[in-house]
């Protein structure tokens, strides 16, 4: 079974960021530096450092540098190459505190050291030089002569894309350094100005991502930072009237929460939410490559991905070999420090959120589910939950339908192929799916009929910066990365002319 526990006293102490927040161009303490927020480490159950709890007015403050700095003749005027050169050296002041960063992205949020160092510092990277290119190539349209206006008149017509002002960003706990990459780079790429509140479990790499903005010499108050609880610091930043767009990427019941703020005022917002996805497996897939990716497509990051493939649904005569192969792997799992290069999955982010994930499976159970692998939480520290397989589910029990965020997957059994597609869009949310084939015709014409924003062939969990990334349903409203970044932080405006 999971392997026991290691004590956690491998774990390096990397310097930790100042505590200060990135506040028009300085670094600086919060209104009232007493009111803070522990930062705890998962795999220990430690608090290893605190961080500000801003208020209305640090938030105020904030939003108003963004403002000042969008308005400011420097912002307005300066080449979108040289918006792109701001990028481009914080790129490289990451790759220089690459190990730093890792070191603290897996202290404060208990994921694995190699993920961080080789994914999410990866992404960081990347993202950065990705969005940087953009900043380069924001282009309009030119409609020469549109067919409708009368034969005695002519009309030229151009487009242009204009940013839409202050940004703010505000992130999740499972992603910290990609997901503040994921709203500062197209946000100043496409010539926005933001404000960015990280999650308060993890806010440790933002704030150190924010001392780096300012070496790299950013503009004051081009980006700012600000820390603190989603109700206080994260609605005030919803509610200030100078903040024209809202990107935000976490749970369903805040992005709805966020929606419900912005009917009156109409600020633009992409909500990227929760999801349900399924991982389905053929009776003609490559077992050797689904079993591994369906195991890690749900286990990775401790199952705290918003994609995590949480719903497996296999054809009926590969389910035996597929849940041997599943359970196999599941049980194998080690669980231990994230500074272990022999563990396999971390903790989850805090005991509340153990206590979450406990309560839904004991719920499956109690409404006839069985625990095939896993089903709880081991003993010793840290907020540890095994890598859980549930089966005999069906489609009404609550562990499958609720977003988990942790390493647990309902397993079906699918005797009638053309219910797939009703079992697998059988769900509230929208966000992503795989499909593990040999055959190409079924996979397309799956992919074809599956309400996700992203489907996968034989992968899960890739993330790539060039294609539109977001949900359907309640999993969001809006799509970022690729061309669609352009369409989500900047809007349209159509000057027409009467020659
Ligand atoms: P959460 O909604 O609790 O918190 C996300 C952020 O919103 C935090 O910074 C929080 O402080 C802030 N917040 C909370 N209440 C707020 C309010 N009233 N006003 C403004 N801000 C508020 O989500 P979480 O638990 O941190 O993250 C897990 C969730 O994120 C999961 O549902 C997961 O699926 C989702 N997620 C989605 C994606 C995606 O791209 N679709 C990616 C990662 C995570």
């Amino acid at each position: 079974d999971n392997s026991p526990i290691r004590p956690a006293e491998d774990r390096p102490v990397p310097p930790m960021p100042s505590g200060l927040l990135l506040l028009d161009g300085r670094l600086v303490e919060a209104l009232d530096p007493d009111r803070r927020i522990d930062s705890i480490d998962p795999a220990t159950g430690r608090t290893i450092a605190t961080i500000p709890a801003c208020g209305k007015e640090d938030v105020d403050r904030a939003v108003q540098a963004a403002h000042r700095c969008f308005e400011s003749r420097e912002w307005q005027r300066m080449r979108p190459l040289d918006r792109g050169r701001l990028l481009e050296r914080l790129a490289l002041l990451v790759e220089a505190h690459r190990e730093e960063l890792a070191a603290l992205e897996s202290l404060d949020s208990g994921k694995l050291l190699a993920v961080t160092r080789a994914i999410d510092l990866q992404f960081t990277i990347d993202g950065l030089r990705y969005f940087a290119g953009w900043a380069s190539k924001i282009t309009g349209e030119y409609v020469a002569h549109s067919p409708l206006v009368p034969e005695d008149a002519i009309y030229r017509a151009y487009t242009e894309r204009r940013p839409v002002g202050v940004v703010a960003g505000i992130t999740p706990w499972n992603f910290p350094i990609g997901q503040a990459i994921q709203k500062i780079a197209p946000a100043i790429a496409f010539g926005c100005t933001v404000v960015l509140k990280p999650s308060e479990e993890t806010s440790l790499t933002t704030l150190r991502l924010g001392e780096l903005i300012l070496e790299a010499g950013f503009p004051a108050g081009a980006v700012n930072i600000v820390t603190g609880y989603g109700a206080e610091a994260g609605a005030a930043l919803v509610e200030h009237p100078l903040v024209r767009k809202i990107a935000f990427t976490g749970s369903t019941a805040t992005g709805q929460r966020i929606l419900a703020a912005t009917t009156t005022t109409m600020k633009r917002v992409t909500l990227e939410l929760g999801g349900k996805s399924p991982a389905i497996v053929l009776a003609d897939a490559d077992l050797d490559r689904a079993i591994p990716g369906a195991a890690a497509a749900i286990f990775s990051n401790t199952g705290q991905i918003c994609t995590a493939g949480s719903r497996l649904l296999v054809e009926a005569p590969v389910y035996e070999d597929v849940m041997a192969g599943i359970c196999d792997i599941a049980q194998s799992l080690r669980l231990g420090s994230p500074f272990d290069a022999a563990t396999q999955m971390g903790p989850l982010i805090s005991l509340r959120q153990r206590e979450r994930v406990a309560g839904i499976v004991d719920r499956g159970l109690s409404e006839g589910a069985t625990a095939l692998a896993g089903g709880q939480a081991p003993g010793g520290d840290g907020w540890f939950y095994q890598p859980t397989v549930l089966g005999g589910v069906s489609r009404q029990m609550t562990p499958m339908r609720e977003e988990i965020f942790g390493p647990v997957v309902c397993a079906m059994r699918v005797d009638d192929p053309s219910d797939l597609v009703a079992l697998a869009n059988d769900t509230p949310f929208g966000l992503a799916a795989s499909i593990w084939t040999r055959n190409l015709d079924r996979a397309h014409l799956l992919a074809d009929r599956i309400d996700a924003g992203t489907v996968w062939l034989n992968t899960h969990n890739v993330l790539d910066l060039t294609m539109p990334f977001g949900g359907n349903k309640l999993s969001g409203l809006g799509r970022e990365f690729g061309s669609e970044a352009m369409h989500a932080f900047t809007e349209p405006k159509a000057v027409c002319m009467r020659l």
